[in-house]
């Protein structure tokens, strides 16, 4: 059973939506290279996801692959009012339009935004961005209940659009009744991911761990990085969080357009030196929504974010509600594979000294691949997954196997760089368990006969998950 499609090293995370979430185009998405999917509790109710949860875990089923899943929690985006079906506003450039708190439709002379907090507290000056920055309005007059804006830059505005005050400060986090909903069901779904929307501080992430302990989930939380005070930090966010994504659609809203680039690269680098793997997502190949190939600056970005060293990049609306879904996923799968082919893995030229047994075992397997052509695959034997992140993190070139005996570890795994699972229950005793790995290499054929294979994993402290302690250099057969 192999989780990972033709050697690509380079995961490939998917949105579910309308245009993927039957059974059929769910799998034939698995077999173009769909790794993990994502399922948005923004876009959804309990009652649709638990439908599409069990399509995905179906179709994965079908295929024999190990493929996570990722639910979003909607977190707290304030959005303009309503707009009936297919309806949208012009605003134009200077118009003057008043911005109230409530639900009313919206006109093109008041708009109407659903948190009144966010109206309460605009000041003359600020900017006020919609739509994912695609109007801008700035405010003149504010007094609490409503506001006078002008519009600096116009368009057409739809319903139900996200409003973002740039530099608006942000109140003490709390999880909403829909957030713990959501936390719950993911735990009872035993759900590999949970992203937390716009986090601003590790005490952000500790919220919704405590949340996922009392239910007893098992799914590793990703930080979503969409906020300039998420920048600010960040060393304590992945010290904090699981997985980390690099959240370009809303970052860039947050953000000047041109400070996301670096943004993406110092992400990228801090969660690496932190052993987290760290997603890259948004409008990547954002005109495959419409068309068939995507513009050659799209596949520019993909391959620059491989080059960057993300773990894994994701496609949003081109796979959850665009025309082309599969040839999304194909696209995203041939970038990746031929950056892939052409450079070795990208590593941190400034990786620290590893300081704990695992890292330094995990550094000693990628040296001994490098100074000796000897070896041709690191086998590790992982009960927690933790083992296969360490030696993932230091980005050897041959194939990393992962053993481990819970194929929930397994579908974990599928988001993390360079790892293909196999599940197996664990023979007893350390030359059984070291032939059982090498028999599974030559088995998936990632081994033959004369081969040699390092082996690492958690021996002595074989029912500890977190320990790494055994590095064993064995000739297969
Ligand atoms: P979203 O997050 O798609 O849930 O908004 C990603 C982003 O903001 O880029
Ligand atoms: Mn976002």
């Amino acid at each position: 059973m192999s989780g990972e499609v033709n050697g690509r090293k380079t995961k490939i995370v998917a949105t579910v939506g309308p245009a993927s979430w039957d059974v059929t185009i769910l799998k034939q998405l698995i077999l173009s290279g769909v790794n993990v999917f994502r399922v948005n509790a923004a876009h959804n109710s309990i009652e649709d996801r638990e439908k599409i949860v069990k399509s995905i875990r179906d179709a994965v089923d079908s295929t024999g692959h190990h493929v996570g899943i990722l639910q979003d929690l909607a977190g707290v985006k304030p959005r303009t009012g309503p707009l009936p079906d297919g309806e949208q506003i012009r605003l134009r450039r200077d118009a003057s339009v008043r911005l109230v708190a409530g639900e009313a439709m919206l006109t093109e002379e008041e708009l109407t935004i659903d948190e009144a907090e966010v109206v309460e507290r605009l000041r003359p000056g600020q900017r006020v961005l919609m739509a994912d920055g695609l109007l801008e309005l700035v405010v003149h007059e504010a007094d609490g209940t409503s506001a006078r804006c002008q519009v600096i830059r116009g368009g057409y505005l739809r319903g139900r659009q996200g409003v973002t005050v740039p530099g608006a400060p942000v109140d003490q986090r709390i999880l909403s009744e829909d957030e713990c909903r959501d936390i719950r069901f993911a735990a009872e779904a035993d759900l590999e991911y949970l992203g937390m929307s716009f986090v601003t501080k590790a005490a952000d992430v500790e919220l919704v761990r405590a949340e996922l302990q009392k239910y007893g989930g098992r799914c590793k939380i990703i930080a979503k990085i969409e906020r300039a005070e998420a920048l600010e930090n960040i060393d304590a966010i992945a010290q904090a969080a699981d997985a980390l994504m690099v959240a370009r659609g809303d970052l860039g809203v947050q953000l000047p357009p041109e400070d996301v680039p670096l943004a993406q690269k110092r992400i990228i680098q801090i969660g690496h030196r932190r052993g987290r793997p760290v997603i890259t997502a948004t409008q990547m190949l954002e005109s495959m929504i419409y068309q068939p190939i995507p513009t050659r600056a799209e596949t520019s970005d993909v391959a620059n974010a491989v080059l960057d060293g993300t773990d894994a990049v994701m496609l949003s609306a081109e796979t959850a509600t665009g025309d082309y879904p599969l040839e999304a996923v194909a696209m995203m799968d041939r970038v990746v594979s031929a950056i892939e082919r052409g450079l070795p893995p990208h590593r941190e030229p400034d990786t620290e000294e590893p300081t704990t047994i695992a890292s330094t075992i995990a550094r000693a397997a990628f040296d001994i691949t490098q100074r000796s052509s000897l070896v041709n695959v690191i086998g590790v034997l992982t009960r927690s997954g933790f083992s296969a992140r360490e030696v993932a993190r230091e980005r050897p070139e041959v194939p990393i196997i992962a053993m481990t005996n819970d194929p929930f570890i397994a579908n974990q795994l599928a988001l993390v760089w360079g790892v293909e699972s196999i599940v197996a229950e664990y023979a007893s005793g350390t030359e059984a368990l070291m032939k059982q790995i090498s028999d599974e290499l030559v088995r998936i054929g990632e081994a033959r006969h004369g081969d040699h294979a390092l082996i690492v994993g958690s021996l002595v402290y074989h029912n500890e998950p977190g320990h790494t302690d055994a590095l064993h250099l064995r000739r297969i057969g």
